[in-house]
């Protein structure tokens, strides 16, 4: 994948769950940022961050607040989000992600849809055959867009296909998608219509009534958001919450050493396995000064080490990779008459 590696830290589908991101040499980058927009500028070929595999409901994301940008699962009221089954529809149906080095500035208005940004890199839905892992960094050929008007923002979908697809070459328009793939667009527009309302919101708009744009379109549309991003991550917009911290781009006020980044990635320790890790510390030292002393006794070692065992079996962290099941009712599918 390009030479990128994840690295996961908590348990998947917990509130504490992080994936990481390294480069070809091991060190932590942003994924927002360090990732170069182009794979191949020359070609036209960008690079996408999958973010949700094809079929799988669990909403995440690249955490745009969190320094060094993981990705982390969206939370709502306090809850781990998953996306509903609306049918005929299985989770998302694509593999969904974003251009690194892109950004919808929540201050621009768009033109040709009259809303601001949502705030976050473009998105993208990856309609090739094969089902991507998350954290995956692919190379993606733009093919159109779909401009979403989310709660009021502009949100647009780009529609592209990895290039190491088997079929990639018979794609380089939207209308291959169209003649191609016949439904999958239509089925596009419906899942995001509608993808909300079992969440209890209304139907989604979308700006053109719904019709996709072609590739030159989506090429601009990309180009011009890659600027937005460009302001932001030289400091010339103000990107309020938004962590800006990067390893490579050039230049750039936000840029920090990898030391830094380390120290970034280990202060997300969940907060129970920082206690942990902390009576961890203090028992070896207070065992270490035992074993020193002249007063040292069997019972004394035992007493420091029981201390720190019960610490440890009461508090303990969730284990790094061992996943919390998902809800069952994540599986529930939801039936709706089309308008
Ligand atoms: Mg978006």
């Amino acid at each position: 994948m390009a030479g990128y590696s994840v690295e996961e830290r908590a348990a998947p589908n917990s509130l504490e769950y992080r994936l990481f991101f390294k480069d070809a040499a091991g060190r932590y980058i942003s994924p927002f940022h360090d990732i170069p927009l182009y794979a191949d500028a020359g070609k036209n070929v960008f690079n996408m961050v999958v973010e949700v595999p094809r079929w799988t409901n669990a909403k995440m994301e690249i955490a745009t607040k969190d320094p060094l940008n993981p990705i982390k699962q969206d939370v709502k009221k306090g809850k781990l989000r998953y996306v509903a089954n609306v049918f005929p529809h299985k989770g998302y149906i694509w593999n969904y992600g974003a251009i690194p080095q892109t950004w919808e500035d929540p201050g621009h208005k768009d033109e040709n849809t009259g809303c601001c940004g949502d705030n976050d890199p473009i998105d993208v839905c990856e309609i090739g055959s094969k089902v991507c892992s998350r954290g995956e960094v692919i190379k993606v050929k733009v093919l159109g867009t779909l401009a979403l008007i989310d709660e009021g923002e502009t949100d647009w979908k780009i529609i592209a296909i990895n290039i190491e697809d088997p079929e990639a070459e018979n794609y380089n328009d939207i209308n291959d998608v169209r003649r191609m793939k016949p439904g999958y667009l239509e089925a596009t527009v419906d899942w995001f219509r509608r993808y909300k309302v079992p969440d209890g919101k209304p139907e989604n708009q979308f700006a053109f009534n719904g019709e996709f744009k072609d590739k030159d379109f989506a090429v601009n549309v990309i180009k011009s958001t890659h600027e937005h991003w460009k302001a932001l991550i030289a400091k010339k917009t103000d990107g309020g919450e938004i962590s800006c911290t990067n390893l490579t781009v050039s230049g750039s006020p936000f840029c920090c050493s990898q030391e830094c980044a380390k120290a970034t990635v280990d202060a997300s320790w969940p907060a129970l396995a920082a206690t942990d890790k902390f009576m961890w510390l203090m028992s070896r030292t207070v065992l270490r000064r035992d074993l020193r002393s002249p007063q040292c006794s069997l019972e004394r070692l035992v007493c420091t080490n029981s201390c720190y065992l019960l610490f440890h079996f009461l508090f303990q962290a969730p284990p790094c990779k061992a996943a919390n099941p998902i809800p069952p009712e994540v599986d529930r599918w939801f039936y709706y008459q089309k308008n």
